[in-house]
């Protein structure tokens, strides 16, 4: 057998293991370079793949190349130059991938669930390993594995996809299971309408109870609404005495949700919390090359991808969005595109973040930690509003680099020690406080979320 029909057959054993996006991401671009004395040389196209490979696949793939040629011992896995590798051949596309469009559009009625989002389409990296470990092992053993599980993290890194997923893979795997998936607006919403109306009451109660899998996504938002607090914390209860799954994501660590009942906060920290973070460069590649993947007609060019992936530093939805235009622009223009052309197209969807507004930073300060807005301009020491108001000091001079003295004067005219004093103490505590600086993240991440609508 040939290095090249013993790697077809392994990686024809792997794929069926793994999800398609998964496979596309991590075995693509390899190949067997070499076998000496049992040893398999791998060629893979980066460090990152490589690493990867090495810390998650290697027993995965030893398995099965044993399966094929039994003297294998080990494997040795090395970066090679992507034109020494096979072109990155990619699974014809799935019929129901060509209908994409038309599924974006279907969600079902009974249970708000799109089936665009599953994990077959998920990328697993270093950045949401956990989550997604989580949220599979939930789809397991719903109702055991975990109770909550509480999915958090910064705007379009995945967590509607992921507790889509779970939705999706649970109806998949025990049709018999009651899944509900709702934004937690709807949801507090729903309740609200409910304690207006005493005929309603029990029904809503009853409601929420009947689910197997409730899925409550953007969870933050029950900050303030008090009353649908405590119908959610009743409603919980209910569902976790009678071992019934919940989960749900936010923005934040439950910690960081204001005006929360403690109650509820207890029952989010209660049982799992796992975070989504902003994947680095590598992961963004692979993330592009994987969402590329099967659809080489409009498929840009690797420098093309690598471009994309260093400049689009926020989110995933955002390299969504970038690859899309670029694919789209491509198809009018029925050619590839020039890195010149690429570059010109994604500066003009690109703002720089000199455009935000001081106005809009100390909104959004304002909105994350609810304070009035006001309140920061006003002359009050409590602590609740003058934390904010320093970390809107801190922001207006490190991302609008706005002046001492104009930065004092913006707060209700203080003095320019004052912004410095600001400035000075929440940069020291970024170094030393984990929570701080999941929160600057998450402001940050609206904050540029918001600066592109
Ligand atoms: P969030 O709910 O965290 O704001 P979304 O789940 O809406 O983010 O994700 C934004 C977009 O990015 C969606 O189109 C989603 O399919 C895509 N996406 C996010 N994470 C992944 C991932 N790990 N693999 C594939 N696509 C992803
Ligand atoms: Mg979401």
């Amino acid at each position: 057998m040939t290095n090249e029909e013993l790697w077809k057959l392994t990686l024809h054993d792997i794929e069926i293991e793994l999800s398609p996006a998964n496979f596309a991401t991590w075995f693509a671009q390899t190949a067997i370079l070499d076998q000496l004395n049992g040893k398999i040389m791998v060629g893979t196209p980066s460090a990152f793949v490589k690493e990867w490979l090495e810390n998650k696949y290697l027993k995965l793939v030893l398995k099965h190349l044993r399966t094929h040629a039994p003297e294998v011992r080990s494997i040795e896995f090395s970066i090679l130059s992507q034109s020494m590798l096979p072109p990155s051949k990619t699974p014809p596309p799935k019929p129901h991938e060509e209908q994409m469009d038309f599924r974006e559009l279907y969600v079902d009625k009974d249970t708000n669930l799109n089936p665009r989002y599953t994990f077959d389409t998920f990328i697993v990296g270093r950045f949401n390993e956990i989550a997604h470990a989580a949220a599979l092992a939930v789809t397991e053993k719903p109702g055991l594995a975990y109770n909550p599980l509480y999915i958090y993290g910064g705007v379009g890194l995945g967590k509607t996809h992921l507790l889509q997923s779970i939705g999706n893979q649970t109806r998949a795997l025990f049709p018999a299971k009651r899944v509900y998936y709702v934004s937690t607006e709807r949801f507090a919403n729903d309740i609200m309408f409910a304690i207006r109306t005493p005929s309603e009451k029990e029904a809503i109660k009853e409601k929420y109870r009947s689910f197997d899998l409730l899925i409550l996504d953007d969870v933050q938002f029950i900050a303030n609404r008090t009353a649908s607090q405590e119908e959610m914390f009743h409603i919980f209860n209910a569902m976790s005495e009678a071992s019934k799954q919940i989960v749900f994501s936010s923005d934040r660590a439950p910690k960081s949700i204001i005006n929360l009942d403690d109650r509820l906060r207890s029952r989010f920290e209660g049982g799992m919390m796992a975070d989504v973070v902003e994947p680095d460069y590598e992961t963004r590649l692979a993330i592009l090359q994987a969402k590329t993947a099967g659809k080489e007609e409009y498929r840009p060019a690797a420098d093309i991808l690598e471009y994309i992936a260093s400049v689009i530093q926020t989110n995933i939805r955002e390299l969504e969005g970038a690859l899309n235009t670029i694919v789209a622009n491509s198809k009018i223009r029925r050619r590839p595109l020039s890195a010149e052309e690429v570059k010109e197209i994604l500066s003009k969807n690109t703002k720089p973040r000199k455009s935000l507004s001081a106005q809009h930073i100390i909104k959004s300060v304002a909105q994350f930690y609810d304070v009035p807005e006001r309140f920061l301009f006003e002359k009050t020491r409590r602590k609740e509003v003058v934390r904010p108001r320093q970390i809107a000091m801190y922001l207006l001079r490190e991302d609008f680099s706005g002046s001492y003295p104009y930065i004092g004067q913006k707060f209700g005219g203080r003095d320019h020690t004052t912004a410095i004093h600001a400035y000075l103490k929440i940069s020291n505590d970024l170094k030393k406080d984990e929570r701080l600086r999941e929160e600057m993240k998450t402001i940050r991440s609206h904050l540029y979320e918001d600066d592109k609508s």
